[in-house]
């Protein structure tokens, strides 16, 4: 537990902002709701504090559903309806442990920019920004840029407020995860009091999913398996059976968190075969085992209890990497586990 907030240099940011004529915004492949919250708030920060008109918006695999709901989403660009990388002043990448993390689509914007600033709270060593405003220990993106809005005196008004509301409470899982901190609880608060509708949100984000997601979540509870002495939860899902049902890489999202329910686990993963033919790691620790280091080590990243990783390699192949070192680790805390 952190004792207070990572001292972040706003002021570098809040003077870069003020420079600058043209910001374009970045966040991670398969946008959640921290990273559009993240984005949109700033968009408003820049064009009504900084009185900034030349601000682009920019998520690889476009707004998820359950986010479109918020003012502005039907202006941020996708892959494939983005404007070709141009000069900017300033790339803001919100959300993203690594620079990869945009994809591979936007990397030459990245090259064109004048300078790169980075909005995060994932665990990272030094960061790869120009300037790197990065606390690990923050909920959420979406935290660290109130922190920004409040140090520079930014006004929030009702669609910042709820930009920032939805994405704190998406990465707290509403509120439930260890990130969720008395930090959180204030700055919702104040969130709440600027106008953000905590009932309203939560039915547009948590409410709001596609009939297919729901069959996808049926299958996965009924085709997760357990092992490592009970405590580790996992699921495959091959891309034969979204195509069965119907179901598109968005579905996914939410998924890996329903396997924690079961009881005994530790530690619930899901390894899916995306649409463009990888392999995707998500995984989530429900406090002892540092699931962000197994990502980092199959090549991807994260946080310490929830994280990801995408492969080339097939499914079963890295679905036996990702047990063996789940396997690894609690062997390391308690001995021998059973396979
Ligand atoms: P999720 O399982 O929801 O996709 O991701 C959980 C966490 O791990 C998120 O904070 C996400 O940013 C991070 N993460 C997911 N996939 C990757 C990846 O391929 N590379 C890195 N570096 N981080 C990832
Ligand atoms: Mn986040």
């Amino acid at each position: 537990m952190r004792t207070g907030p990572v001292e972040l240099d706003f002021d570098a940011l809040d003077e870069l902002f003020a420079k600058a004529e043209s910001v374009s915004v970045f966040c991670h492949i398969n946008a959640d709701g921290d990273a559009i919250g993240a984005m949109l708030a700033m968009e408003l920060i820049l064009k009504n504090h900084y009185k900034k008109n030349d601000v682009k918006l920019f998520s690889r695999d476009g707004v998820p559903e359950f986010m479109k709901f918020l003012p502005g989403a039907e202006n941020i660009y996708d892959a494939k309806n983005a404007p070709v990388a141009a000069d900017v002043d300033v790339a803001l990448l919100v959300d993203c442990g690594t620079a990869k993390r945009i994809g591979r689509e936007f990397s030459g914007h990245l090259e064109k920019a004048g300078k790169i600033a980075v909005v995060d709270h994932h665990v990272t060593d030094g960061g790869f920004g120009d300037l790197n405003l990065t606390d690990p220990d923050a909920s959420s993106a979406c935290e660290v840029v109130y922190r920004f809005a409040e140090s520079i005196a930014a006004v929030i008004d009702p669609d910042t407020a709820t930009y920032l509301y939805a994405g704190i409470m998406y990465d707290t899982g509403r509120f439930i995860h260890s990130n969720t901190t008395p930090e959180v609880f204030r700055i919702c608060a104040e969130l709440v009091a600027a106008g953000a509708k905590p009932g309203e949100i939560a039915e547009n984000v948590f409410n709001n999913r596609a009939l297919s997601h729901l069959k996808l979540l049926g299958y996965s509870l009924s085709n997760m398996e357990i092992t490592g002495d009970g405590k580790i939860a996992y699921l495959l899902i091959p891309r034969t059976i979204y195509d069965e049902l119907g179901a598109t890489d968005e579905d996914n999202e939410g998924i890996v968190e329903q396997l924690g329910a079961y009881r005994e686990c530790e530690v619930h993963t899901t390894i899916t075969e995306t649409a463009d033919g990888r392999t995707r790691v998500s995984m989530r620790s429900t406090g002892r085992i540092n699931v962000g280091s197994i990502c980092a080590e199959l090549g991807g990243g994260g946080h310490v209890f929830a994280a990801g990783a995408r492969s080339d390699d097939p499914l079963e192949e890295v679905a036996r990497r990702v047990l063996e070192k789940t396997r690894a680790a609690l062997a390391a805390l308690d001995g021998t586990v059973e396979k």
